[in-house]
């Protein structure tokens, strides 16, 4: 009830932004209320334990930017690392590089190399879930290191965006549905 009362209360349609035609969400409300931002903070990192609430993920990974705001609180509230997955040309060491087409545009995204461990175990968090190219190129950049996505949580997801379909077999923790 909490996590509804986050999202309808403190989540903002922008029309046309960035461009034309797109309705974005405005989070940044959300993240201004602390109250909002715990609750979400709490419903997203339950996507990286199990039934009995133990922890099954050694990684959090969140991708710039809003990603990160979400994805580093997470990191602490499971006792897991942080690490974020940048735009291309902002890691100052060795990455692994992917490139993908966005909602509106297209885009490079990169990981550090060491920055997951083979066989690490990680969950992907993100704010929205649109075509699910982001999701896809960051579960490559997890890959190239060795490690598995686990599961991904976002705070919503556009349905009428191919998002899931787009990550075939990715356990996907929607908190609301637009
Ligand atoms: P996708 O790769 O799934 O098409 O797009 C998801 C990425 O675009 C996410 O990283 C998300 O931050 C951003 N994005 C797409 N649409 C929106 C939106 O309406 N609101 C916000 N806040 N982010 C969006």
């Amino acid at each position: 009830a909490q996590v509804d009362r986050a999202l309808q209360a403190c989540v903002v349609d922008v029309a046309d932004y960035p461009q034309e035609g797109v309705m974005f969400k405005d989070i940044t409300p959300l993240l201004a209320d602390h109250d909002a931002f715990t609750a979400v903070v709490t419903a997203l990192a339950s996507a990286g334990r199990d039934e009995a609430g133990d922890v099954i993920i050694d990684k959090v990974v969140g991708m710039e930017a809003r990603g990160f705001i979400l994805a580093a609180p997470v990191a602490l509230a499971l006792g897991a690392g942080f690490v974020p997955v940048r735009k291309a040309g902002k890691l100052p060491r060795e990455t692994h590089a992917v490139s993908y087409a966005l909602e509106y545009g297209e885009a490079t995204l990169e990981i550090h190399r060491d920055a997951v461990a083979p066989g690490e175990r990680v969950l992907l968090v993100d704010d929205v879930l649109a075509t699910g190219g982001t999701i896809a190129a960051t579960r490559e950049l997890v890959e190239s290191c060795g490690g598995s996505v686990h599961a991904v949580a976002v705070l919503m997801e556009l349905s009428f965006l191919p998002g899931r379909e787009t990550n075939p077999g990715l356990p996907v923790t929607a908190l609301g549905t637009v």
